[in-house]
């Protein structure tokens, strides 16, 4: 089980949250189709320390960015991204 400390809600449990993958800085519009298809599809999948965006879904519904240890679940950073608009 995964424990992540949600600015807004305090230590939740990860089942409270979904998961939305690796923070890859987004290519400038005019980029090569290439670029754009790395971007889109393909993910570094590393072991170790990562940037990973997670939505609080059954709390405050923001958007967080979190680095975390995907080998031992540590997790370091927790940063408020913000609100979903729905
Ligand atoms: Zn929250």
């Amino acid at each position: 089980m995964l424990v992540i400390a949600c600015p807004n809600c305090g230590p939740r449990n990860d089942n409270e949250f979904s998961f939305g993958g690796e923070v890859i800085p987004r290519p400038s519009v005019d980029t090569d189709p290439g670029t754009w298809r790395r971007y889109l599809y393909m993910r570094a999948n590393a072991s170790g320390w990562q940037r990973e965006r997670w939505f609080h879904v059954s709390g405050c519904r923001r958007f967080l960015n979190i680095e975390r240890n995907n080998v031992t679940n540590e997790i370091r950073v927790v940063a408020e991204m913000g609100r979903d608009s729905g």
